[in-house]
């Protein structure tokens, strides 16, 4: 653990205390924490007022039971959660994560980490996530109807435009997205596309929003290769996941001339050296829901490797974008001793501490999730825009609003780093710039 600050470590020791067993969302709070030394020194204030106390602790933490019946007639129960973060700047906004792995320390550090997410999109959204211990994988698509219309019946008296406005993470695509809105408008009796974004495009999604996290994620990189002198053209990249991050990653890294050679999925990884064939991805992925294994069967000179670690295939930028904690220590120091010179983290917290140090030890260009992930939840909120004035944007408009976004976060990730004078440290530009925004918001607002 990096040393911290002696009044910020028992802030933290506290936190530690009043959230026992929930290690990531301890993980999420340290990564924070670590950068807000200098912070305290320029702004007593925020001492004084518990700003870091107040951060820390969820406004609303909402844990519900979702019952379900499965096809054959037999009664499931899943646990249902919403962390309602942060209102400071906004509106509750934040996906909902569907997987078996999900408990309440898993929903804590995604919504700790949408705050200063959201703060850095410069757009007015607080934070907050969501989800359910429910498994989609292998169930029929009336069986996830069903468990996203029992979700839906408890959550939705939570939710509102101006309230709580949830999306989708993991396990929570355009499908269950649509579900999840038919339950809401047939509960109200309103159809208020306003409450979660997300949707198809002819019922008030937007265009970009499903491509919006892994063009954001490359535009970010694409900043900060440009920092030195650098592009994409002709770079081998390694893509994990196999998901929606990831396939919109593929997709903008060869728009910029770079070549994927591998992805992922949880049971193994696909190396393809001449290059990863798109289409095919997505007709396994988005179409017929199937294994990214089933790759290889079409494409004879691609190598699947069963249970394969992605970071051992040398590479020169890394873009994880499966899950929390994939990149350890010893693949950290693999990926800079194979020759990688920028990682950017299209999933969330997707490198340990260990990990996190190796990258910033090497000054390879490393672009924390809270700040290279943060165009999905930034096109986000333009489909709420689009939604309030009842319009839609067309492709063009939209992805270039979302590349400034990306361009703006990255300028003032980069900025900040070097006013706190550690150059090149977008963790440190990240945390600080996420992090003074809300606070200034919590001082102008009161003790509330
Ligand atoms: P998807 O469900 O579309 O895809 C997730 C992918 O990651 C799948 O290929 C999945 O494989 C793999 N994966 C998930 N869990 C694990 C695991 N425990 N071990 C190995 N592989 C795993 O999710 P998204 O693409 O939407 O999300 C990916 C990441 O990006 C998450 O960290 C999410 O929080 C983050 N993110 C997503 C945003 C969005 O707009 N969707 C916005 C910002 C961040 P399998 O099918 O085998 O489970």
């Amino acid at each position: 653990m990096a040393k911290l600050d002696e009044k910020i470590e028992s802030i933290y020791n506290d936190v530690l205390k009043r959230n026992p067993g929930e290690i990531e969302f301890h993980q999420a709070v340290l990564e924070v924490l670590e950068s807000l030394g200098p912070v305290v020194v320029k702004h007593p204030e925020y001492l004084e007022r518990k700003i870091i106390e107040r951060i820390c602790e969820p406004e609303r933490q909402i844990i519900f039971r979702v019952p379900w019946q499965d096809d054959k007639g037999q009664v499931h129960i899943n646990r249902g959660f919403r962390v309602e973060f942060n209102s400071s700047l906004g509106p509750y906004k934040g996906g909902l994560r569907f997987h078996p792995s999900v408990y309440l320390g898993i929903i804590k550090f995604l919504g700790f980490e949408q705050i200063f997410k959201n703060s850095l999109t410069g757009l007015p959204i607080g934070g907050g996530k969501g989800g359910s211990d429910f498994d989609p994988k292998g169930k029929s698509d009336d069986e996830v109807m069903r468990f996203c219309q029992s979700f839906m019946t408890e959550l939705y008296r939570h939710l509102g435009e101006h309230t709580d406005v949830p999306a989708g993470d993991i396990g929570v695509g355009g499908r269950e997205i649509g579900y999840m809105f038919g339950q809401y408008k047939r509960i109200t009796n309103r159809y208020e596309p306003g409450v979660l974004t997300g949707k198809g495009l002819t019922w008030g999604g937007s265009l970009v929003r499903t491509e919006a996290t892994g063009y954001g994620a490359t535009y970010f990189i694409n900043e900060a290769l440009k920092v030195r002198k650098d592009t994409f053209e002709g770079k081998t990249c390694l893509v994990s996941g196999s998901g929606n991050v990831a396939i919109y990653t593929i997709e903008k890294i060869h728009q910029l001339g770079g070549k994927c050679v591998a992805c992922s999925d949880s049971n193994g990884v696909i190396y393809h050296e001449k290059g990863l064939d798109l289409d095919l991805i997505k007709q396994l992925k988005e179409v017929e829901r199937r294994r990214i294994s089933d790759y290889a069967l079409a494409h004879k000179d691609a190598k699947y490797i069963p249970n394969g670690n992605i970071w051992d295939i040398p590479c020169q930028v890394a873009m994880p974008s499966a899950t929390q904690n994939e990149i350890n220590g010893k693949d950290a120091a693999k990926l800079v001793k194979n020759g990688c010179i920028a990682v950017g983290e299209g999933a969330n917290m997707p490198t340990t501490p260990e990990g996190v140090k190796v990258f910033l030890d090497a000054k390879i260009a490393y672009g924390p999730g809270k700040a290279a992930n943060a165009g999905g939840v930034a096109t986000s909120a333009l489909e709420m825009q689009q939604n309030a004035q009842r319009d839609s944007w067309t492709f063009e408009d939209t992805e270039a609003k979302l590349e400034n976004i990306m361009k703006n976060i990255h300028a003032n990730c980069y900025e900040t780093a070097e006013e706190y004078g550690a150059p090149g440290n977008y963790v440190l530009g990240a945390n600080i710039c996420g992090f003074i925004k809300v606070a200034n918001a919590m001082v102008a607002h009161g003790l509330v």
